[in-house]
């Protein structure tokens, strides 16, 4: 028996077809998958495909359902053997990303060029965002009530936008900020055109001409945008990184490794005792509020009509939550090579070590964290053994170095015994991360094992 604690690499472990194949799967979800309105269509497509039935709909008479809230999140719910008054086995990721979002009434023009005012998204580092590649997503609502699906951009033909940086020439003064106020918020407006109206008379010719292709081109008027969501995001596809491909580069693996990686696990098991549920969450990244945040009800909502819909007697949502277990399935940082002094690394995550488990999340003396029990660590970490899943503890930095949270601590309120378990990246909320590929296929592993045999009783 080994008496010392030591991870191994997850490529010596795993299966390298398996990893390589599952892991393109996943490059085409995330370069398709930019928001969390284009991932709940999508995941909804995956789940219709496989018989999951709208749990709001007619049609729904008992078994596996979906649950759709206002667009932005999805919940999948695989019905097992045993009712749900044992406990139902969650998965819950977020499919939110940090971006560039755009202001309500957004365009205007400086020195002859358009441009577009934005607000950011979420906790970047702004000078990241600059002189990058950008696309248009989401969605416009027209005068007369249509809905427009915006996404320009991320085909070879499409323009893309851009903000730009001042000059090293003329950034003396700006070289000397601290990083944190070298880009101001006000200062990430991109580029959007320059072509000005004939109409010398025109006070803002740049601007008009836009508003008129705006017009021509899709019916849009300037107040439609007011009823919008549009966000800036990078453009183009996740790439393979590495001589030896084994890293891919994308936009938004926080978190939408997790919310895929969940998803598929929940759709490639079967017979399941306990019932199992992935929720893929929105508004993670700026505080889980709102309607579709996972502080809102819906959780509860959807519960309670299950419940109505078969029938059972003398049970609420709150009896199911308490004989329920949850994995927070959030990413995590890897210690990177080149800024090793914020990780103590005894207790941080190594790159392609398989999916990290993390007991506690928050910040400081452990502020704002949901703390899982030494029991519920133990049942876990049991259970990747048994399952042969790679898999290491981490956490997030040195302790007064900074910290983070997840949605652990929601779950948690609601007495479902809660643990955090994801990959974990290196330059988190850039606008491309990186991530393992056996790492993503650990994840898969775990979370699959978890919702399809985690029979653990409270
Ligand atoms: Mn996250
Ligand atoms: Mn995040």
């Amino acid at each position: 028996m080994d008496i010392e604690y030591k991870t191994k690499n997850a490529w010596t472990k795993l299966n390298r077809k398996e990893v390589m194949d599952f892991s393109e799967q996943y490059r085409q979800f995330v370069t398709a998958c930019k928001t969390e309105r284009e991932t709940v269509e999508f995941v909804q497509e995956q789940a219709v495909r496989r018989g999951y039935v709208d749990l709001f709909s007619d049609e729904y008479k008992g078994g596996d359902f979906l649950a759709i809230n206002d667009n932005k999140n999805i919940l999948l719910f695989k019905e097992g053997k045993v009712p749900i008054e044992k406990g139902i086995n969650f998965v819950v990721a977020h499919i939110d990303s940090p971006r560039i979002d755009v202001k309500q009434n957004p365009l205007y023009e400086g020195a002859d060029i358009a441009m577009f005012k934005t607000h950011y998204y979420g906790g970047i580092k702004k000078y990241q965002w600059v002189t990058v590649p950008l696309a248009l997503h989401g969605v416009i609502i027209l005068k007369n009530g249509e809905k427009l699906s915006v996404s320009i951009g991320e085909s070879a033909d499409d323009p893309v936008f851009m903000i730009s940086d001042l000059l090293p020439h003329l950034a003396k003064k700006q070289m000397e900020k601290p990083i944190k106020e070298a880009i101001v918020g006000e200062a990430l407006d991109p580029v959007v055109g320059s072509i000005p109206v004939e109409d010398e008379k025109e006070k803002s010719r740049v601007k008009k001409y836009i508003l008129n292709l705006l017009h021509d081109k899709y019916g849009i008027i300037e107040e439609d945008f007011i009823s919008s969501e549009l966000t800036f995001v990078p453009a183009g596809s996740a790439r393979d990184v590495g001589f030896d491909n084994s890293i891919l580069m994308g936009y938004g693996h926080d978190d939408k490794i997790c919310a895929y990686t969940a998803y598929c696990g929940l759709f490639d098991s079967s017979n399941l005792d306990k019932s199992a549920m992935v929720l893929l969450m929105d508004k993670e990244e700026t505080g889980s509020d709102g309607i579709t945040g996972s502080q809102s009800d819906f959780l509860e909502y959807v519960i309670e009509k299950y419940i109505k819909m078969k029938r059972i007697k003398d049970l609420s949502a709150r009896d199911v939550f308490h004989r329920s277990f949850s994995l927070s399935a959030d990413v995590n940082a890897a210690i990177d090579p080149l800024y090793k002094d914020v990780f103590e690394e005894q207790n941080a995550a190594m790159f392609g070590h398989g999916i990290v488990m993390t007991k506690y999340t928050g910040s400081g003396g452990k502020y704002s964290s949901s703390d899982a029990s030494a029991e519920l660590v133990y049942l876990v970490r049991n259970l990747f053994n048994q399952c042969n899943i790679p898999w290491q503890i981490g956490e997030l930095g040195k302790v007064d170095i900074g910290g983070g949270g997840t949605i652990a601590k929601f779950m948690a309120k609601r007495g479902i015994a809660t643990v955090d378990a994801g990959p974990a990246l290196l330059s988190m909320h850039a606008p491309f991360e990186l991530a393992s590929k056996a790492d993503i296929y650990s994840s898969y592993l775990a979370y699959k094992a978890f919702l399809g045999k985690f029979t653990s009783k409270k």
